[in-house]
This record gives C-alpha cells, sequence and structure tokens, in this order.
C-alpha cells in the first residue's frame, strides 16, 4: 500500500448514530430545561418569593436561609429533571449498555443529590460571605476562593467523591504493573498508583482516566477494560493516560478553568451591579434571589465556550496519543483497542465535523486511527 493509502475505518452503524443522536438532544434539553428554569424563577420574580420562604423557615437567619434556598433551588431543578435523567437511564438499557437496576440508579440519583447540594451549598456560602465582607472586591476574592476549592476538589475526588459511586481497588495484575513501572521509568516520572474501577456494577462500556492531583495522582482502569483487552492494548491505553500525566495536562486544565472562571465572575458582578442599580431586581449584590441570574451567567458562558473547551482538550487528547505511539512497541494494539472501544461504548467513529466541533472532548476515532496508521507508516 502506498503512503497516502486511505485508512479502512469500519462505518458507523445505524445503531450507533441513533444513540449518539439520542444522547446529543438529551444533554441539549437537559441543558434548556435548566436554563429556562432560571430565566423563570428571575422573570417573574418567583426567586424573590422563594428567598422570602428560605428566610422564614431559617427565623431570619442569613447563612441558614441562603443553605435553604440552595435545597429548594436544586430540589425544583431535579424534580424538573428527573423525566430525561429516567429517559437516560431507560436508554442505556435500551442499547444494551447498562448493567444498572432501577434500585441502584435511583440510590446513585440520592447520592448525586446529596453530593451536589453540599457541594453547591458550600460554594454559595463563601461567596455570599465574600460578597458581604467586600462588596467591592468580591468577584476577585470569590474568584480566588473558587479556585483553591477547584484544586482541592481535583485532589480529593479520587479518594472522596468517586468511591461514593463506584468501587476501586489497587490492580494487582503484576505484568501489567511492570509494565507502566516501565513505561514511567522511560518518561523520567512515577505515577502513584494503577487502579482497577468496577465499572461493570453499573455498565457494559469501557474506560479509562488519569485523575488526582499529587498524592493522590492515579491512572484508573475499567475492570470492563481489564478483562476484555489483551495485555499490549491495555498498554497502549496505559500509555496514553500516562502521556496526560507526561504533558501535565490536569495543572494545565485547572490553569485555562482559572482564567475562564476569573472572567465568568467579573463578567458576573457586571451583570449583578447592572440587574441591581438599573433593573432593580434586587436589593442588593447579598440578596440571594440573585443566585438563578448568576448560574445563568455561568450556563451561558459554559454553553458558549464549549467549542473551544472541546477543541483545547481534543488537543490534549492528540498529544496524549502520540505518546502512547511513541513509548509502545507498535501502533497495532492501540489500533484494536480503539477498535473495541468504539464497539463496546458504541460510539460514532466518523461523527460530523459540526458535531465533532461542537461536542467531543476526544477527536473521532476515525482521526485516532488515521493518526495512528501515519504513526506507523512513518516508523518503517
Ligand atoms: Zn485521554
Amino acid at each position: 500500500m502506498g503512503s497516502s493509502a486511505k485508512v479502512e475505518v469500519p462505518p458507523d452503524t445505524p445503531e450507533a448514530r441513533r444513540y449518539n443522536r439520542i444522547k446529543r438532544w438529551l444533554g441539549i434539553v437537559d441543558l434548556g430545561l435548566g436554563a429556562a428554569l432560571l430565566v423563570l424563577l428571575l422573570a417573574t420574580g418567583w426567586t424573590r418569593d422563594l428567598r422570602d420562604f428560605a428566610y422564614r423557615a431559617a427565623f431570619q437567619n442569613y447563612v441558614l436561609a441562603v443553605a435553604f434556598y440552595i435545597i429548594a433551588l436544586l430540589l425544583i431543578a431535579k424534580l424538573l429533571g428527573l423525566g430525561l435523567d429516567y429517559y437516560g437511564f431507560r436508554l442505556e438499557h435500551r442499547f444494551q449498555l447498562s448493567n444498572q437496576k432501577l434500585r441502584a440508579w435511583i440510590k446513585d440519583q440520592f447520592k448525586e443529590f446529596l453530593v451536589s447540594a453540599l457541594l453547591a451549598g458550600l460554594g454559595a456560602e463563601l461567596m455570599y460571605f465574600v460578597i458581604r465582607q467586600s462588596p467591592a472586591h468580591w468577584w476577585l476574592l470569590a474568584w480566588g476562593m473558587f479556585l483553591g476549592l477547584f484544586v482541592l476538589l481535583a485532589q480529593l475526588a479520587p479518594i472522596l467523591l468517586f468511591p461514593i459511586f463506584y468501587k476501586f481497588e489497587p490492580l494487582e495484575n503484576e505484568d501489567l504493573k511492570s509494565r507502566l513501572v516501565k513505561l514511567g521509568e522511560r518518561a523520567g516520572t512515577r505515577v502513584r498508583g494503577v487502579y482497577r474501577w468496577k465499572l461493570s456494577e453499573k455498565s457494559k462500556k469501557a474506560n479509562a482516566a488519569l485523575t488526582g492531583l499529587g498524592h493522590t495522582r492515579r491512572i484508573i482502569l475499567a475492570d470492563t477494560l481489564l478483562d476484555n483487552y489483551t495485555p499490549d492494548e491495555i498498554e497502549s491505553v496505559l500509555a496514553h493516560e500516562l502521556g496526560h500525566h507526561v504533558h501535565g495536562h490536569i495543572f494545565k486544565s485547572i490553569i485555562v478553568q482559572g482564567v475562564i472562571t476569573l472572567v465568568g465572575f467579573w463578567a458576573a458582578d457586571r451583570v449583578l451591579r447592572y440587574s441591581i442599580d438599573r433593573l432593580h431586581m434586587f436589593d442588593s449584590l447579598s440578596d440571594f434571589a440573585n443566585l438563578p441570574l448568576l448560574m445563568l451567567i455561568a450556563t451561558i458562558l459554559s454553553f458558549l465556550l464549549m467549542p473551544a473547551l472541546n477543541a483545547y482538550s481534543r488537543y490534549n487528547e492528540r498529544q496524549a496519543d502520540r505518546y502512547a505511539f511513541k513509548s509502545t512497541a507498535g501502533v497495532g494494539p492501540f489500533i484494536t483497542a480503539m477498535n473495541k472501544l468504539a464497539d463496546q461504548n458504541l460510539a460514532e467513529r466518523s461523527p460530523s465535523k459540526f458535531v465533532e466541533w461542537f461536542f467531543h472532548s476526544h477527536p473521532s476515532i476515525s482521526r485516532r486511527l488515521e493518526a495512528a496508521h501515519a504513526w506507523g507508516r512513518m516508523k518503517f
């Protein structure tokens, strides 16, 4: 075959196309529903009624009232989105991608709600505390605190958050462990650990990730991957994750998030002041009835930035792929692993250009396969 030969990528099945199209729409509708709720609360003034209700329930205690308001808001949002969530649960079963029983799913919904209420409550309390202490510079101080919280959470997530939803255990496979040590030695780095991620309790899909910071930095590999892929294929996945580590992708992502949230907090300050001074929607900055407005700004900003953030993520993924090509014996296992992953996860190998540009955090499988083939040709 000539060097310009087009790589044969199996076409996507109608099933894979349908599944991914429904999932995308589910995400869009979910986001739209959330935004619509926020707009409704603001436009009708119901956010002020909710605030008054929270105050009364909290016996006029500000800190407690913020907590009640947050819980009420999250509860309303959860109930409103419950139908969609359940549809998402059914969808995974319809396409034979899930192992999760309804009872376990309901339990997860409760856990998710509690975790998000706890984190959102903590975030809101801190923010309104800063607003009251320093109304002039609150956005800068709040940004600094959020960044600190974000770093702390990135560090604690593997040992505190993930185990709430999944079981993890240190990888026992000696062959794989020694392969990782060798990969790490060649990279001049050491990952603290590799963990077996019991994804099979919930899903038939396979996955792998690099998580944590500092002492909690680790690679997690789904049991659905470990049990069904050859050692060479698993090594190529490990090498990809190690590539994220070597290139410092978690740290760089925190920097990017930091810049974006700084702009976000600044914009929030501007919009809040306008809504108070000109529109007379709220009494003051510390009037927490303005929370839906802040959330709306965050929603709009993250939607607008999605293509840019995804482009940045795809850039990192390409870098991690190249690292995997470079550090393993050949690209063969990477190629077979990618094809297996696509089949197992019912992924679209060749999504439309627009879909990939807007929605995908990873390059399409077909592009990743082409890059692997190109690398393989270059080497020989
Ligand atoms: Zn990756």
